[in-house]
This record gives C-alpha cells, structure tokens and sequence, in this order.
C-alpha cells in the first residue's frame, strides 16, 4: 500500500506522516529533506541556488548529509524551496522517491507532489492544510521549544512566501490530486490531527479494498 502525504509547510503532514507509517508498519521518506539536502550542498559548492545547473550537480550530495540535523532549520527550509523549483533538481530526485514507493509491501511519502507526481497511482492520497496563522503558530512554538528566539511575524512571512514558490512553481507545483483527500488541521491538536485522518484513511479503505 502506497500512502501519499502533501500539504504546504508547517501544515504538520511530516508527523502525520510517520503515524501512519507507524501505524501501518510501512517504511517513511520525508521527501522534504532530499531537497534540504540538495540546498545544503549548493552552499557548500559555493554556487547559486537560483542557478539549475548548480542546484543539479548538488543533487549528488553525499548520503551523510541526510543525517545532519542542520537540515531541519529554517535556513535549509528556505533553501529546499529555491532549488525545488528547478525542473533539473525534480527530475534527479524523481527516481529515488519512486523507487522508495515500489518497494514490496508498500511505503509513506511526505511532500508536495507525492499524489500528483512520484505516486500517482497511490492507494490514499492526503492533502494536510491549516490557515498560514496557525502553521506559523506551530512553528514558532516549536522553535521557542528549541530556544530559538525568532518573531512570529517573520515566521509568517517566511511561510506566505515558500507558499507562493511551492504553489507558483511551473513544475510540480503544490496542489492536492483531485482525488486526495483534503484535511484541514487548523483546529485540531496533534491528536486530534490523527484521529481524523486515520478515520478517513480507514473509510477510503473500506470503500476501495
Ligand atoms: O517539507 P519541507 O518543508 O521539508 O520541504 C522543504 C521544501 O522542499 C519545500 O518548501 C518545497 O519547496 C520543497 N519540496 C518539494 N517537493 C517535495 C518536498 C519538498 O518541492 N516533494
């Protein structure tokens, strides 16, 4: 069973995503964090992440790097989304994340072209939203946890413009699958979050076995 998770950031898929590979004992790949990686390197060649050709030749960043925890920040976040929207950089990746989906037994992606693009064919697809203020809301508590001091209304900045590269980009833009299912997060806590996807998952499953 392949299950396909997208939505935009900070819209928490990322922990809904490793639930329900939990719960359904199915590898995860956070997708997310190959185009961290490729950001990441483009630094460390000194080049351009606006420029494709330099964004393509750090899509051979060495595994390691997946492991640093420096990738998780807002700075590599930043840098994800201007290499991601390089046709050249979707194309290099696209393998990888395919290969992972057709892996006996099946898998969970995380992303924002998961159900569109590397899964169409996924047996559930789920788009997880919730207002651009709560996303920042969660953000900046996450942060503040972290002792990251860092104004709310830059985080919300932040997230309204990685937005509009993700849902503007020509190539894999984001977007729910028309046949994804849409869950909006905004007034649900994290458990809450859960509960109502898996109940949607479960109907979706009783209702295409
Ligand atoms: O999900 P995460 O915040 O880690 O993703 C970082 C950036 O990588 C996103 O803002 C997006 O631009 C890009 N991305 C993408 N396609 C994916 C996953 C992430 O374009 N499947």
């Amino acid at each position: 069973m392949i299950i396909a998770v997208d939505g935009p950031t900070a819209s928490g898929k990322g922990t809904i995503a490793k639930q329900l590979a939990a719960h359904f004992g199915l590898p995860c790949l956070d997708t997310g964090l190959l185009y961290r990686a490729v950001g990441w390197q483009v630094s460390a060649n000194d080049g351009d992440h606006d420029s494709e050709a330099d964004a393509v030749a750090a899509c051979a960043f060495p595994d390691e790097l997946l492991e640093n925890p420096e990738l998780r920040s807002e700075e590599a976040g930043g840098r994800a989304s201007r290499v991601s929207v390089h046709p050249g950089v979707r194309k290099a990746l696209f393998e990888r994340q395919r290969a992972f989906a057709e892996q006996p037994g099946g898998a969970v992606l995380d992303g924002r072209d998961i159900g569109t693009v590397i899964a169409p064919d996924a047996d559930v697809k789920l788009f997880i939203t919730a207002s651009v203020q709560e996303r920042a809301r969660r953000r900046w508590l996450e942060m503040t946890g972290r002792e990251i001091e860092i104004p709310l209304a830059e985080i919300e900045k932040d997230i309204v413009a990685r937005d509009a590269r993700d849902i503007n980009r020509k190539d894999a833009p984001l977007k729910a699958a028309p046949d994804a299912m849409v869950i909006d997060t905004t007034a649900f806590d994290k458990d809450q979050a859960f509960e109502a996807v898996l109940e949607a998952v479960r109907d979706h499953l009783a209702q295409n076995p």
